[in-house]
């Protein structure tokens, strides 16, 4: 079950993953046809309908190299080369051939050194919110680091009160320690509690 849940979480990242890796072209053995991102008008699967992708190649899993014979592109062609499929080919300039000789490359295209790195690849999926006015009220070199610390847990909601120790299985009383007429829950230990309430 947990490996099916992985496995879930890592197919919805592909699709991001896909938007940050293009390809330089070279024998076209290791590149996807449909998917990778080795043309202007690429990933192709995504530009244009199936029918179009059946037109370079009876598969959705076909290589690039289906398409590349003796150095050269083997487009599609006749009746058959319809619109979508002609703009992909008119899209590619002279220059643009693969390199029979060398390996395809795959390029990190979202860190300066084109190689992969953990940390471009967080900084890609993360969604941090934007800071808060009040934060320069609770972080800085003169605070108590025990007071941000704990501030912290709160706003994260990771505080250990005694409903959160229950809620991690712990057998306790969850009454509130200090004043014992409510259960100890964030509400209650800085909007409800008496001493709070009065600071
Ligand atoms: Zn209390």
């Amino acid at each position: 079950m947990a490996w099916s849940w992985n496995l879930r979480m890592v197919m919805m990242l592909r699709d991001i993953a896909w938007e940050c890796i293009n390809v330089v072209v070279g024998n076209g053995k290791q590149t996807s046809l449909g998917y990778d991102d080795w043309h202007d008008v690429s990933p192709s699967i995504k530009v244009f309908p199936p029918a179009i992708i059946q037109l370079f190649s009876s598969t959705n899993e076909a290589k690039l190299s289906s398409i590349i014979r003796n150095g050269e592109w083997a487009w599609p062609k006749g009746r058959m080369l319809r619109a979508e499929a002609l703009a992909m080919v008119q899209a590619s300039p002279s220059y643009f051939l693969p390199k029979p000789d060398i390996k395809d490359v795959f390029i990190w295209k979202i860190d300066p050194s084109s190689i992969f790195s953990v940390k471009s690849a967080l900084k890609k999926l993360s969604t941090y919110p934007p800071n808060v006015s009040w934060y320069k009220g609770v972080w800085g070199k003169h605070y108590v680091l025990e007071h941000s610390f704990i501030l912290m847990l709160t706003c994260r909601r990771r505080l250990a009160t005694t409903n959160m120790l229950l809620s991690w299985g712990m057998e306790i009383d969850a009454s509130c320690p200090l004043c014992k007429s409510a259960n100890e829950t964030l509400s209650h230990l800085f909007f409800c509690y008496p001493f709070s309430t009065m600071v």
